[in-house]
């Protein structure tokens, strides 16, 4: 081999390598480089610091060109359960970039323009939302903020605030405009600017239908003026104009009483009709929420005009107990890993008996907090025994017990024996 040629990424000569791949135009690629770039495009590892090939942040479309069924595999990696709406949402994001790519590509010659939709998840606190949402964005490699609607309420001036919201994707985009206009915008607690009455008269509630109008116009597509370091618009701050046109909105409630308006509507088509499947459904049923319909949002408060632009409705049901021990320790990142992690670095065996997860998801339950409750539940236990530990000497295993998470029975050590 001509000892001249040299790999393109790293530079090491031919010498230097067993093999060395040649592309087009004196383009080379080393045996190393192969290794770590394949490992770069399998493992979305960013870690790893040779210097050599290096994930390049792409400012177009990540990898948003993955199917419905390839981003669906994905989430299934950190999200457990929730089936229906990982489908309907892995649908939806493949839609709207479908949507993009095309008017890119093509812009509109047959005048038939995709419209875009953003998207509506309702479910029980911490069922997963903004997991869906966070786990998404890092799948699709895009900038990703999340804002909490509430906190446009209180600030009162509603069309400068629904920019800040804005501001915040640009950070998170490291200030580059063009990423920003394709990233992923979550909005938590959108159940909470909701008007207090569907008849609008009656009360004086305009703040919750000012905060959802001023959000019309961003969540359908405007270029909206944009305080870069997000706050109030000063005449001397120079604005950042965002086209919020590609950006995908995804609003997250919990609706606390949705429920009781769906089964009250259920009800009453089953008083008024003789229909033959219909059937009775009661407001505490886990999978009421799947149910709804744009009436049952509108008598919740929020605005025809803005359900209109949440064009994808997904639910998300209660964590089963099942759901709530296999979040303990199946995801990619599962509090359990976690835990294991920590101990393994002293040393130390880190197990949980399986009475002792069932324990932790049955306390978790009692919070009615969802999964989040998990990690409270055993963070209290586990903080006097990562307190105490070091106090024993030569423990390499500590078996938690269903008794350390009920009764905060210490766990049971096992020490090294020492060799006679
Ligand atoms: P919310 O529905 O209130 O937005 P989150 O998505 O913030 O809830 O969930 C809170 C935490 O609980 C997350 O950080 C995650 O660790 C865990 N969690 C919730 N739901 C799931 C789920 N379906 N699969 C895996 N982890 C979950």
């Amino acid at each position: 081999m001509n000892e001249n040629i040299r790999c393109s990424f790293c530079g090491r000569t031919s010498e230097e390598v067993n093999s060395m791949v040649a592309g087009r135009k004196d383009a080379f690629i080393c045996e190393n480089c192969i290794h770590a770039a394949s490992k770069i495009v399998q493992e979305d590892d960013d870690d790893w610091s040779i210097g050599e090939p290096a994930r390049v942040k792409t400012r177009n479309v990540g990898r948003n060109k993955l199917f419905p069924m390839e981003i669906k595999q994905e989430l299934d990696r950190f999200v457990i359960g929730q089936e229906h709406a990982k489908k309907a949402l892995s649908v939806a994001v493949y839609n709207h970039y479908k949507r993009v790519r095309a008017r890119e590509q093509d812009g509109v010659p047959d005048g038939v323009e995709l419209e875009k939709s953003n998207i509506l998840l309702l479910g029980p606190s911490g069922t997963g939302k903004t997991l869906l949402a966070r786990t998404l964005a890092r799948i699709l490699d895009v900038p990703f903020s999340i804002s909490d609607a509430t906190v446009l309420t209180e600030a009162g001036y509603v069309g400068e605030d629904v920019e800040t919201i804005l501001a915040q994707l640009l950070a998170a985009a490291g200030h580059d405009v063009k990423l920003a206009e394709r990233g992923i915008i979550f909005i938590d607690e959108i159940d909470k600017v909701a008007r207090k009455s569907d008849n609008a008269s009656l009360t004086r509630d305009v703040s919750g239908e000012g905060v959802q109008q001023g959000l019309l116009k961003v969540l359908e597509g405007t270029i909206a003026h944009v305080p870069p370091k997000g706050g109030r618009k000063h005449p001397e701050q120079n604005l950042t104009n965002i086209n919020t046109q590609d950006i995908l909105f995804i609003c997250g409630g919990a609706f606390v009483g949705l429920p009781e308006i769906i089964a009250r509507r259920i009800s009453a088509n089953v008083i008024g009709f003789v229909m033959g499947n219909q059937q009775h459904i009661d407001h505490h049923d886990p999978q009421i929420l799947h149910h709804v319909e744009p009436d049952d949002l509108i008598k919740y408060g929020l605005i025809p005009e803005f359900i209109g632009r949440l064009t994808v409705t997904a639910a998300l049901s209660p964590l089963s107990d099942k759901d709530m021990k296999s979040i303990l320790v199946d995801p990619k990142n599962a509090l359990v890993k976690q835990y294991q992690k920590m101990f393994a670095l002293d040393g130390i065996e880190l197990l949980f008996e399986g009475a002792a997860l069932d324990a932790i998801v049955k306390k978790a339950q009692g919070h009615g907090t969802g999964a989040r409750g998990l990690r409270s539940v055993i963070e209290e236990r586990m903080l006097d025994i990562m307190y105490r530990i070091h106090t024993y000497t030569g423990v390499t295993r500590c078996r938690i017990t269903a008794d350390t998470i009920l009764h905060g029975v210490p766990p049971v050590y096992e020490q090294r024996r020492m060799s006679a």
